[in-house]
């Protein structure tokens, strides 16, 4: 399977469509019984500076990987991302969410008060929270 290319991008309402969500948005749904093995890189670079920067995929867009990479019939087996020490990482969307376990939790104490967050996508944080809680 040939690389898909997918970049962040501003669209109506001024809302950002994020590089990862993208690039699944790209994924053509692979029909066959067993699912797809596929990975993600995810870089971040400066123009000016010429290095990488942090690249991390955010709560929102691990929440895209956990739900619409299935229903697509793949599986993600690696996230390589660059990280604020510029270099390239290795992870797996199961390290990440524990890893962001802490975020996570904010992220959804702080709904209560912003009610600018969806419902929708605090079910999807909730759902890949309780999902990896007991590892
Ligand atoms: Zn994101």
């Amino acid at each position: 399977m040939k690389p898909k290319l997918a970049t962040s991008k501003i669209v109506k309402g001024g809302m950002t469509i994020h590089a990862e969500q993208d690039a699944i948005k790209k994924l053509k749904p692979h029909s066959q019984r067993k699912p797809k093995k596929v990975s993600l890189i995810v870089g971040k670079f400066s123009k000016t500076s010429k290095t990488a920067s942090d690249s991390m995929p955010c709560i929102k867009c691990m929440c895209a990987m956990a739900n619409y990479l299935p229903k697509k019939g793949y599986v993600l087996e690696y996230i390589y991302y660059t990280g604020v020490d510029k270099d390239i990482h290795c992870t797996t969307l199961k390290k990440l969410v524990i890893q962001e376990k802490f975020h996570m939790s904010m992220y959804l104490a702080k709904s209560v008060l912003n009610k600018k967050k969806s419902v929708h996508d605090l079910k999807m944080v909730k759902k890949l929270k309780a999902k990896y809680d007991k590892s």
